[in-house]
């Protein structure tokens, strides 16, 4: 068992909106007619998000800096940037007898839930990445991607030997709410999850509340990253409706958390960004009726500076300019 301060937690959830700047949140406030769950985080910061090669970085540079601390060239997991191995946090986490988990809204293998588990020179090599799933002892993976686990070039049946391990594996969120204890690896569809607007409906907020009360009935403390990955697709797309529906979803599963949070007391809560994408510009809009007109400046990422929100025991070292490294030292 291990000592803690008061000002250390014992749980640390960290959120990532995929591609959210200062004016998708801001959207999202909009939207919500000036109701942002972020909002009530006492600490705000600001993080910078280049990678080692490049002024941009792409989500998967971008996850290895928050999960291990290092920057790394874009398109790599979890290796540096001259081929070494980094350890993630959630690897650490096991290590140190903490309970470990990864919610997303795209594949389970994606980039950015990827930089946490896996080491690998592609960010493309899914069917890699969902095999380095069975070399840690994470405890709950909620995600799509099932076809990568399941329908695979080395006719592996990763599910299968998942099952052997005694994860609970399931197919879709009736799956997710029906089990309530154990290990658990949910993968929801073949490929990513749809839009909030085409199906998922309330998918991530039921995974991330699932997750949570999985991981919480270890004592030692948990570790778990929650992902609103399509705030970024909706960027790429240039589609500004896309875009405040995945921010405003995302939100809304910030309030849960911090409803928890607030219900627990040692549980440290982070939010930010591994960059923004669009340029996203809002040049108009009404927040009574919740109306926001965005414009995008260009289809990819760009370099700016995103925003961070911390509440919680710890929360107040998030404060300032920091670079995303910093985020998995503190
Ligand atoms: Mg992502
Ligand atoms: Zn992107």
């Amino acid at each position: 068992s291990c000592i803690r301060d008061k000002k250390s937690p014992k749980n640390i959830i960290f959120l990532i909106g995929d591609g959210m700047g200062v004016d998708q949140v801001y959207a999202a406030l909009t939207a919500k007619k000036g109701n942002l769950e972020m909002a009530r985080c006492p600490i705000t910061g600001f993080v910078k998000t280049d990678a080692a090669d490049n002024y941009i970085t792409d989500s998967a540079a971008g996850a290895t800096a928050f999960a291990t601390g290092t920057k790394t060239n874009n398109g790599l997991l979890s290796i540096g940037p001259f081929g070494d191995t980094l350890q993630t946090l959630i690897e650490i986490a096991e290590l140190n007898g903490l309970a470990t988990g990864l919610v997303a809204t795209s594949k389970i293998t994606h980039a950015t839930p990827a930089g946490y588990i896996s080491h690998n020179i592609s960010r493309d090599n899914y069917e890699e990445i969902a095999l380095d799933f069975l070399k840690t002892d994470i405890d709950v993976f909620i995600g799509g991607g099932r076809n990568n686990f399941e329908v695979r070039t080395d006719s592996l049946n990763l599910s299968d030997i998942l099952r052997q391990r005694n994860y609970n594996v399931v197919y879709d969120i009736e799956g997710v709410k029906s089990i309530t204890q154990g290990k658990l690896a949910g993968l929801l569809y073949p490929d990513h999850p749809p839009k909030y607007t085409e199906g998922r409906n309330d998918m991530l907020e039921v995974s991330a509340l699932k997750a949570v009360e999985l991981l919480d009935i270890y004592e030692s403390g948990f570790f778990l990253m929650i992902e609103g990955s399509q705030i970024d697709w909706g960027g790429h797309d240039k589609d500004s409706e896309y875009l405040v529906a995945e921010a405003v979803d995302f939100d809304n599963v910030v309030g849960k958390i911090l409803d928890f949070a607030e219900k627990d007391g040692e549980t440290l809560v982070v939010i930010s960004a591994d960059h923004e994408t669009g340029g996203y510009s809002i040049i108009g809009g009404d927040i009574k009726t919740g109306e926001v007109q965005g414009v995008f400046t260009t289809g990819d990422h760009s370099a700016v500076m995103v925003p961070l929100f911390a509440y919680g025991p710890g929360a107040e070292q998030f404060s300032g300019i920091q670079e995303n490294t910093d985020i998995f030292h503190k």
